[in-house]
């Protein structure tokens, strides 16, 4: 009886891991800020992308965007309503409205906002907003368990990243690190930068 909920909490765990390895990749790479998301469809993951709103100079690359953008052009459609999007934390109202437009009807994240408010950023998600998920019709919830705790703890670790990629582009002047921050504190209405 108990296996069913196992096999779902471990295909959870397994999909939103591959988020939060985006969300890592994001920060060792330099091309953005700690978020991934990762469109399945069926039992397939058919977009898997982290944040490249500073490789790309967009404040709209956030990792939901990016991911629902492969996921469109590879499955050659705008209508995502027979996939489902794991994200590494809680999607700013932009991403949701996104995720709304393209039917996606589950959306399955790891951190709460709160775990970026938390961690320093200047991050808020409008109450108008959470009436909004609640009135959209999706199905939006936070992954249980230790792949909440994985998601949660790319805030404590994704800054102390020691690699060299990180320190090229930290010592470059105008470096990702201090754009990053910079950008946190420039946001205002999205809240979160992912
Ligand atoms: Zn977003």
């Amino acid at each position: 009886m108990e296996a069913p909920q196992h096999s779902a909490q471990d295909r959870d765990y397994k999909l939103m891991k591959k988020a939060v390895d985006e969300a890592y990749r994001a920060v060792k790479t330099g091309e953005g800020a700690p978020f991934g998301a990762v469109v399945v469809r069926g039992g397939a993951v058919v977009a898997s992308c982290h944040n490249v709103m500073l490789k790309n100079t967009d404040p709209s690359a956030h990792a939901e965007v990016t991911a629902i953008r492969q996921a469109c052009k590879r499955l050659g459609k705008l209508d995502l309503s027979d996939c489902e999007i794991y994200a590494s934390c809680e999607p700013c109202p932009m991403c949701i409205a996104l995720i709304r437009s393209t039917k996606i009807k589950k959306v399955v994240f790891g951190a709460k906002a709160e775990a970026a408010v938390a961690a320093g950023y200047d991050a808020s998600i409008p109450d108008a907003f959470v009436e909004y998920y609640r009135k959209s019709g999706m199905e939006i919830r936070q992954v249980d368990g230790e792949a909440a705790r994985i998601a949660e703890r790319v805030f404590e670790k994704a800054w102390e990243i020691p690699d060299e990629a990180m320190q090229r582009s930290r010592t470059g002047g105008d470096g990702w690190f201090e754009k990053a921050k910079g950008m946190v504190k420039c946001s205002g209405f999205c809240g979160l930068w992912k």
